[in-house]
């Protein structure tokens, strides 16, 4: 490099002091009148987007995180929020060198809300936690369709209203009684000059080397919540079913430990028949079922299409686009042949480590025709049969009389029809 790294720093601060400092409303992506509870979420989102161990060799986002950590820290505060309000950063600047409330480490900050000693594990030595898997049930149209969308689970967290201290003032003292190791060494005479030391746990204070005067009444001096959380989902087009998505650290939190991840298994639910309770747009999906790329769905017709042909349907499908199947007149159906449809089936997902998906590139989709006896032949119908019957019967030669010593065509019963032989095989 052909400047020196402290002349790169001055021009920073140079170019910092020429802009000026960023809002830190506008740092925190939140409007004037917020709540400390939207303060606090997007510092919970924003530290950990920008934290450094996320973003290693990366200045910008290692700066971000500084910002963000003392705009969190300025706006948290009903009082400096106000000197804030009124005088800007300068007001603050004054009220520091006063010898008022000076900026904290942001990895100490970052510790309160996320545990783990303000890093997210990559420290040698520094415990994790365990990881969590949960399972997320989509619609198959959601899954055709791609779908941005959220579920909830019950997240450990570290208590908001103490920081994840226990203590009501926030306030956590050395444990007196073993000054803060968690163990006393107990010694006993075993005999004149033969002493045997032990250590045990601190009974004051658990062995966690900590006193809280007062408990907090919101984590009972617990220092960890379970709260509803919500996590957003992206489903793409044609993510494969039972897809494992790994969401870092984001599993249940602690003081004590860096969270693990958060691991959810995206699967296909079954589609629900109350359009409230599921995506209202796409209440259909009922008869497609999916296999990999390909779509299956089956197609109730007749006997008369069946056998006459000249039908159509149409199938709604999964993003209210619709297919049509049919036959001509005299075109033949047979009972659980299967249609093959290319390009109808499910979108190409392909996951080259940034999943990309093709748009072009669909899968098949397979069409099984059951066919449906009437209850009761209506007599216009017979007569159709019959004709159709005895031309069918003259094309492929098969004689009904030769006895083959084995039925190879569907009994008939003859009861009424003039004409026509008893027939019985
Ligand atoms: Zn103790
Ligand atoms: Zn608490």
């Amino acid at each position: 490099m052909w400047f020196k790294k402290g002349a790169l720093l001055a021009l920073l601060t140079l170019a910092q002091f020429a802009l000026g400092i960023e809002d830190y409303y506008k740092v925190l992506g939140i409007n004037k009148q917020a709540s400390d509870k939207q303060i606090k979420s997007a510092y919970r989102q924003l530290s950990k987007k920008y934290h450094p161990d996320k973003n290693p060799g990366d200045s910008t986002a290692h700066d971000k995180f500084v910002e963000v950590s003392e705009a969190y820290e300025a706006l948290i505060d009903p009082e400096s929020r106000k000197i804030y309000d009124q005088y800007g950063h300068e007001g603050l600047k004054q009220r520091q060198q006063g010898g008022g409330q000076q900026h904290h480490d942001p990895f100490d900050l970052f510790s309160r809300f996320f545990g783990g000693g303000g890093h997210f594990g990559n420290q040698p030595g520094q415990r994790r936690g365990p990881n969590v898997e949960l399972k997320v049930g989509i619609s198959l149209s959601d899954f055709y369709n791609g779908r941005t969308t959220e579920f909830q689970w019950d997240k450990q967290q570290i208590c908001e209203e103490c920081e994840g201290t226990g203590a009501a003032d926030k306030h956590v003292d050395t444990c007196d009684a073993c000054g803060g190791h968690g163990i006393r060494i107990v010694r006993h005479q075993l005999a004149p000059g033969m002493i045997q030391q032990m250590q045990v746990q601190c009974d004051k204070c658990g062995g966690r080397g900590k006193s809280i005067k007062h408990k907090c009444p919101v984590c009972q001096g617990t220092r960890v919540v379970r709260k509803m959380t919500t996590v957003g989902l992206n489903v793409e087009r044609g993510m494969a079913e039972g897809s494992r998505i790994v969401y870092e650290n984001e599993a249940d939190e602690s003081p004590d430990y860096v969270a693990g991840d958060l691991i959810v298994t995206v699967v296909e639910k079954e589609p629900s028949l109350n359009p409230e309770e599921d995506n209202p747009d796409h209440l259909d999906g009922i008869f497609f079922r999916r296999k990999g790329d390909d779509l299956f769905w089956k197609e109730i017709i007749s006997l008369r299409e069946a056998w006459m042909g000249d039908w159509t349907r149409n199938i709604t499908h999964l993003d209210g686009h619709v297919v049509r199947l049919g036959r001509k007149r005299g075109e033949v159906v047979q009972p659980g042949h299967v249609d093959t449809i290319p390009g109808e089936g499910m979108p190409k997902w392909h996951e080259d480590g940034d999943s990309v998906y093709h748009k072009t590139e669909y899968g098949n989709l397979y069409v099984e025709y059951t066919v449906v006896l009437p209850d009761q032949m209506e007599s216009g119908m017979e007569k159709e049969f019959w004709a159709l019957w005895e031309k069918w019967r003259g094309k492929i030669g098969v004689d009904l009389h030769k006895d083959s010593g084995r039925p190879e065509q569907p009994v008939i019963h003859d009861h009424d029809h003039e004409g026509h032989e008893h027939e019985e095989l």
